[in-house]
């Protein structure tokens, strides 16, 4: 039933999806091909063939290994039908702005609005590639602040205020044809912070920015130590910092559409713990915005999901403690 001699194969478009994922069998099929990309292979033993079960399980024929696609996964002990699922993925990653938790809910018919926004949160863990190539060129750097009622003095340590840090590649191109030179926006990364402190934002940067690449930042000078080796540092003068030529014009831009994508969210109940999940929705999108293929997008989720580690309900929010793993290294532990 699996035919696993494709490897970048998705549905082109909604029609296409809702033909071929129609079935469970079409979507298990679908997971084992992201999962065995050349055909099923034992992790244990290196053997090829296999039985599969009624429930979907491959058993290696060999040492019997038994492979769930689902457990231990975001998905794991679902109630729902895979095709629910995938379903999900689809409306996602191929909507513009995604889809919140009451369209969800509305549109797969789920019993509970907790159960749609459970899925929306897991699905987000799920947009960030580990091995994802890190952001080179002239990379602007900034950092700003969410949420919170107090007013602080030009932000940085202003009381309940979330630290979110920004980072975007923006350089200047040149047009083939006119030899005109402008200005375009790359990738961009978002992290939230304890706070602006020299190793906070030495780990942001060394997690997010190749060695070599030019760093432009305000006169903050928590930066200084950090750039001195590895990096090009260009430090923008408050007066320059909005000029679209040289400044931190791309920062300050993610940051405004940012701020505009947190107050619309929330809705006015801003809850700190859960907004790297929504960033990192952001960035994924952010990062594909000229991408033609929505199919595409929807094969990266489900190549993410296969690969992901399950969820404990208690860790859909994003623990604001120094040590934990995922907060200062800005992924999945
Ligand atoms: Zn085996």
């Amino acid at each position: 039933m699996t035919d696993f001699s494709i490897t970048e194969d998705f549905p082109k478009t909604e029609i296409e999806f809702d033909q071929r994922f129609r079935d469970i069998d079409a979507c298990y099929s679908y997971l084992a091909s992201i999962k065995w990309p050349s055909g099923f292979i034992c992790e244990d033993c290196g053997h090829k063939a296999h039985w599969l079960s009624s429930r979907y399980t491959y058993i290696c024929t060999r040492c019997e290994h038994q492979y769930s696609l689902t457990a231990g996964t975001i998905m794991h002990a679902t109630k729902k039908p895979i095709t629910y699922w995938f379903k999900a993925m689809w409306w996602f990653t191929t909507r513009k702005s995604g889809v919140s938790a009451v369209n969800l809910q509305e549109l797969l018919g789920l019993g509970s609005y907790h159960t749609a926004w459970t899925w929306l949160q897991k699905l987000r863990r799920c947009t960030i590639r580990k091995d994802r190539e890190k952001l080179s060129g002239r990379v602007e750097v900034d950092e700003f602040f969410i949420g919170g009622k107090k007013s602080g003095k030009r932000g940085r340590g202003a009381e309940g205020k979330t630290i979110v840090l920004v980072a975007v590649e923006r350089d200047t191109v040149q047009d083939p044809v006119t030899l005109n030179h402008f200005w375009k926006m790359g990738r961009v990364r978002l992290q939230v912070a304890l706070d602006c402190t020299a190793f906070s934002l030495e780990t942001f940067i060394h997690h997010n920015i190749e060695k070599g690449s030019t760093v432009v930042t305000d006169k903050l000078s928590s930066y200084r130590p950090v750039l001195s080796q590895g990096y090009r540092h260009v430090a923008i003068e408050p007066a320059h910092q909005k000029n679209p030529d040289s400044g931190l014009y791309g920062a300050h831009l993610i940051t405004s559409l940012v701020k505009r994508l947190v107050r619309s969210t929330f809705q006015g109940r801003f809850e700190p713990k859960y907004l790297q999940n929504y960033l990192d929705e952001y960035v994924f999108r952010f990062n594909r915005r000229k991408s033609k293929s929505i199919g595409k997008k929807f094969m990266r989720i489900v190549q993410e999901v296969v690969k992901s580690c399950k969820i404990r309900k208690k860790d859909i929010q994003f623990d604001l403690d120094p040590i934990s793993e995922y907060f200062s290294l800005g992924f999945c532990a």
